[in-house]
């Protein structure tokens, strides 16, 4: 359950189960495309349910199109006697992603141009792609690099670039009202364990645990690749945008940064409000950041077309941190505690966007008689005082312009106690939910101005 997640006991144990789902990961060469994401997409299966799509290569995700499809078998450069001096099999980032077939003998004034190296950092591998542009290449350290005599080498890449498919894969709590919230994590990245398998790892174990709650919203978790995952997700589910009410797009969840929530483009959204409301809590002592269009997917969730209530949590930024994007961003990087602290964050921003709705007053004239119905002098959670606190409260500000993360916020009582007295009311009859949820006012109104009307 999501609640349980909240404590640093359960936050552990679940870390320790992503560390062992992103152990069983980080071997895999995953791309945009093959069957390497196939595979990472079964492993993540053996935790939440997963319901995947295929797209065929060529078909259109707005101003882009699904490329070919990817797979490697092998990559080496070889002195002409056999040895092996940079091997796709002794690390996968060795190969630049999308390298074409190639299979020649180069000198190492031929090959330069198709050597990627860290001066800076002569003992870490970089992780390089060519996605869009028909190119190969090798990483390697930039000490191994110096090493290479003038050879001449074989230089072999066994890849197949041809028609395929790009995958992606949801897995979809349902809620009971008609509102959604998606979690959307990239899948894209070879041997590298901060970015992006905590992503993974982490979306997988919530999917897992909000399995045993009932949500209000419907929760969608989806893998896809990065950039043109979100891009084909988003090309395919239009119709179903009018109805998300918040957001999180996740990745670099293990270093020692602290827990960084990115603000949505519109900066005001629930989504926002949520997360700024967690880590306003001493426990995560999280860092609020503005919205930039540089980063993962939030850049297409929150391009000006969609402009949806989407966020993002990392610790550290994209290269913010010296290993990323390199080999050294492998598992021994990755703090159980800063995994088990993100689960807890994100936990927690998942459940105030959760419980968080608009209510009205069904009794509004004059305080309703609480004793009669038994709301008078009822033990809650924090003692009687506070939950008669908290049910005035509720009733004094459910007019229906505001939702129970407002009225937590003036109150200045916990939000949990809010809804623990906003569901005794609306069992007494006094207090009744609008269908549309909570939310800012001017929701999704790039997509559909009828969005944030409320149903009551
Ligand atoms: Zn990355």
């Amino acid at each position: 359950m999501l609640s349980e997640l909240q404590t640093v006991s359960a936050s552990l144990r679940a870390a320790d189960e992503a560390l062992a789902l992103m152990a069983k990961m980080y071997p895999i060469c995953r791309s945009i495309t093959g069957e390497g994401v196939r595979r990472t997409l079964d492993l993540v299966e053996q935790v939440t349910p997963l319901e995947r799509t295929e797209i065929p290569t060529g078909s259109a995700a707005f101003d882009w199109e699904i490329p070919r499809e990817w797979n490697i078998r092998d990559a080496y450069i070889a002195d002409l006697e056999g040895r092996r001096l940079v091997d796709f099999r002794q690390h996968n980032l060795h190969v630049v992603s999308y390298s074409v077939p190639v299979n020649r003998t180069m000198t190492l004034d031929e090959l330069q141009p198709h050597l990627h190296s860290l001066p800076d950092q002569p003992d870490w591998i970089p992780y390089r792609t060519s996605y869009y542009n028909e190119n190969w290449g090798f990483c390697l350290r930039h000490k191994d690099r110096e090493a290479l005599a003038a050879g001449p080498f074989r230089v072999v890449v066994d890849s197949d670039l041809a028609a395929g498919h790009l995958t992606y894969a949801e897995s979809v709590v349902q809620g009971s009202t008609d509102g959604e919230a998606i979690v959307y994590t990239h899948t894209c990245h070879p041997s590298l364990a901060n970015d992006n398998l905590t992503g993974i790892a982490v979306a997988a174990v919530l999917a897992s645990a909000l399995r045993h709650d009932r949500p209000r919203l419907t929760w969608r978790f989806i893998f896809g690749p990065g950039t043109i995952g979100s891009l084909a997700w988003l090309s395919r589910n239009e119709d179903r945008l009018q109805r998300l009410q918040a957001g999180l797009v996740l990745g670099l969840l293990g270093d020692a940064g602290p827990v960084t929530y990115k603000r949505s483009r519109r900066g005001d959204t629930l989504t926002d409000r949520a997360a700024a409301y967690v880590l306003a809590h001493d426990s995560h002592r999280g860092v609020l950041t503005d919205f930039e269009p540089y980063g993962y997917d939030e850049r297409q969730f929150c391009s000006p077309g969609f402009d949806l209530p989407i966020g993002r949590i990392t610790r550290s930024s994209n290269a913010g941190y010296p290993e990323y994007h390199t080999s050294a961003d492998d598992l021994s990087l990755i703090k159980r505690e800063s995994l088990a602290g993100s689960i807890r964050a994100v936990a927690s921003v998942m459940s105030v966007i959760d419980v968080n709705r608009r209510v009205v007053n069904l009794s509004p004239k004059g305080e309703p008689q609480l004793g009669k119905r038994g709301l008078y002098g009822k033990v809650g959670g924090a003692g009687p005082r506070a939950l008669e606190q908290a049910l005035l409260w509720v009733l004094n500000l459910a007019d229906g312009s505001q939702d129970l993360l407002a009225m937590a916020e003036r109150s200045k009582i916990p939000l949990d106690l809010i809804e623990q007295a906003a569901h005794a009311l609306e069992n007494a009859a006094l207090l009744k939910s609008m269908a549309c949820g909570p939310g800012t006012s001017n929701q999704s109104l790039a997509i559909n101005p009828k969005a944030s009307t409320c149903r009551s």
